[in-house]
């Protein structure tokens, strides 16, 4: 590969101002000892992950890139330095970090997890599998039986197995409920799993003995549709037994990005699967692992936003053009230029504080033994998800998107890391439920129907933040907020066809308004010096865009179904 310029080492100083100030963060520290310890360790497991995942991770992104994951008589061979680069990652316990001590984990706030996968994924994306990891761990914690938990958890944390989310098959992705996938019982009274799972990530490689699929399987003997999915854990190996367990590898997708990840078709032959939880109750259960694969995909954005973020400002303060005729000015002084810069940082510095606010709402929710708190940091949850989710996916596109901009050629080349970014970050959108989706989910789950507490709580903690903030910006978040509460009124007074018209930009009016609640925040943080001052800067750029973002949002959200023609 020819020389690449790395990305410029991460602003340690940043992220850990934005945890420390980010909302819930000081309920996470009086939840319990665990996280209290856990948080107390957070500023060195930042600044040593941030020297690892650009000592180890970085060179691999691009090798990742360029060479790509490949079968191999059968069996995935992941690119060479990626077993390296993983056997690394174990040892060093940044696999651990966020399991259960429990069964091997080192326990963190859900946020010091968030800001360590971040950086992970800021210098090699790729590597996501930890991810799918720690969201899998959750699941088997959660629904498993005993000893299915005491052999596999300890495993997962030490990166000696992996595993996957298995949901998605040529007939059924968005729509889960079409899975075809059969699990029946044999005469011992196992369970036998059968059929074609598709664009499994991590579906088969070679950094690990054993692999632990999460399936959703139907059992023919329960109604069609959801209700007939269940649960099971599919390990490729079985204890005592020589041979893999009916798990094939068919292919390996050959993809616009993420080379590195091998994206499978998997094949399973009268596999043999442990039921996790209640038969029928599967998609349901399997929640517990798809909503931490959703914060984890604003995750990935956030580590891809800022790598473009911090390249695009340090080439636009040594990058000369314009000016008077012989002495060329940075393009960082062109306003054209510095809006860009503004628009990048404000998107990812948002999206970071977004990040933390749900993993703290998330933990809160988890452990505290409040009632009334729990139901606050529920309700608050249940509204962000679907927002942080699709703001982490589009900013990492967008994001590294205006980066190739200001760098103008040169980022439209492979000297540079940013036009990678655009075709690893391009995913986001789509894989763990799509922008469509989490429109109608948001829209119907969470606006149409049920009790409105989740935007409720949104709009109390978003007006108490735009009320205490001094900055003049604040008052288009006022403005927002009122336009965010008509909004969702006049959504529950349309046709189910016009909501579902409108789902898409109305979710992107919540996302303005949720940027806009973070930003207020960062208006008022006790931050000092430089980071403040940063930091500052980027959230008055976010308040001053966020009234007209949703005024426009709002329109398009109610301009209904007509214009579209005849729609389903
Ligand atoms: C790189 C990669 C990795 C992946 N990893 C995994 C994995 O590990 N495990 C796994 O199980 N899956 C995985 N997936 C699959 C991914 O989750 C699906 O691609 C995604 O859920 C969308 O399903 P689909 O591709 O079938 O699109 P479709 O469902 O066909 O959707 C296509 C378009 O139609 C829209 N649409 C569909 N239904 C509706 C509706 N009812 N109303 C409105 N609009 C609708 C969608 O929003 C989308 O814009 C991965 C995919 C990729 C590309």
């Amino acid at each position: 590969m020819s020389h690449r310029t790395p990305f410029p080492p991460a602003d340690t100083a940043t992220i850990l101002a934005q945890l420390h100030a980010s909302y819930g963060w000081q309920d996470v520290l009086s939840l319990n000892e665990e996280l209290a310890d856990g948080a107390e360790s957070a500023d060195g497991i930042i600044e040593e992950c941030a020297k690892f995942a650009t000592g180890v991770l970085e060179d691999l992104n691009g090798s990742m890139d360029a060479v790509g994951a490949k079968v191999v008589d059968g069996r995935v061979k992941t690119v060479p330095g990626h077993k390296d680069a993983w056997d690394q990652l174990a040892e060093g316990g940044w696999i651990a970090l966020g399991h259960p001590a429990q069964y091997g984990g080192h326990e963190v706030p859900l946020s010091v997890w968030a800001a360590m996968q971040a950086l992970m994924d800021r210098s090699c994306m790729a590597m996501m599998l930890p991810a799918l990891m720690i969201s899998a761990s959750k699941l088997i914690h959660a629904w498993a039986e005993q000893d299915i938990k005491e052999e596999w958890l300890p495993k997962i944390a030490a990166g000696e197995w992996g595993a996957t989310i298995c949901l998605s098959e040529p007939d059924a992705g968005s729509d889960l409920g079409a899975i075809r996938t059969k699990a029946v019982k044999d005469e011992n009274g196992d369970w036998r799993i059968s059929g074609e799972k598709i664009w499994i990530t991590y579906g088969d490689h070679d950094l690990t003995d054993r692999i632990g699929h999460c399936v959703l399987a139907r059992d023919p003997d329960l109604p069609q549709g959801s209700a007939g999915l269940s649960l099971f854990l599919v390990p490729t190996k079985l204890e005592g037994e020589p041979d893999r367990n009916g798990v094939f590898t068919r292919r390996v997708e050959d993809k616009m990005g993420l080379k590195g990840s091998p994206t499978c078709a998997i094949g399973f032959e009268n596999a043999k699967g442990f039921l996790m939880g209640q038969p029928g109750r599967g998609l349901s259960q399997m929640f517990v692992m798809i909503t931490n694969m959703r914060l984890a995909v604003a995750i990935h954005g956030l580590g891809l936003a800022s790598g473009a973020t911090d390249t695009a400002w340090e080439y636009a303060a040594e990058r000369r053009q314009g000016g008077k005729p012989g002495s060329p000015v940075p393009i960082i002084q062109h306003a054209d230029v510095k809006r860009m810069l503004l628009d990048m940082r404000g998107r990812t510095e948002a999206l970071r504080a977004l990040i933390f606010a749900q993993a703290n709402v998330v933990d809160i929710a988890a452990h505290t033994k409040d009632a009334e708190q729990k139901a606050e940091a529920e309700a608050l949850a249940s509204w962000l998800l679907p927002i942080v989710k699709t703001a982490g996916g589009e900013a990492a596109f967008d994001v590294s998107s205006i980066g190739v901009q200001v760098l103008g050629g040169a980022g439209y080349t492979k000297e540079w890391p940013i036009e990678q970014n655009v075709r690893d970050a391009r995913v986001l959108p789509v894989f763990e439920g799509t922008t469509g989706m989490q429109a109608l989910d948001l829209v119907h789950r969470r606006v149409l129907k049920g009790d409105g507490e989740g935007l409720r709580a949104f709009l109390r903690v978003a007006r108490e933040a735009a009320a205490a903030s001094p900055v003049e910006e604040a008052r288009n978040l006022s403005a927002a907020l009122d336009l965010l509460e008509d909004g969702a009124a006049r959504m529950r007074e349309l046709s189910p066809a016009d909501a579902n018209a409108g789902a898409t930009e109305f979710l992107s009016l919540a996302i303005a308004t949720a940027q806009g609640w973070v930003a207020a925040r960062l208006t008022v943080a006790d931050i000092e010096g430089e980071t403040g001052e940063k930091l500052k800067e980027a959230a008055r750029f976010v308040l001053s865009n966020v009234e007209r973002l949703s005024r426009f949002h709002l329109d398009g959200a109610l301009m209904g179904a007509a214009r579209l023609g005849a729609t389903a």
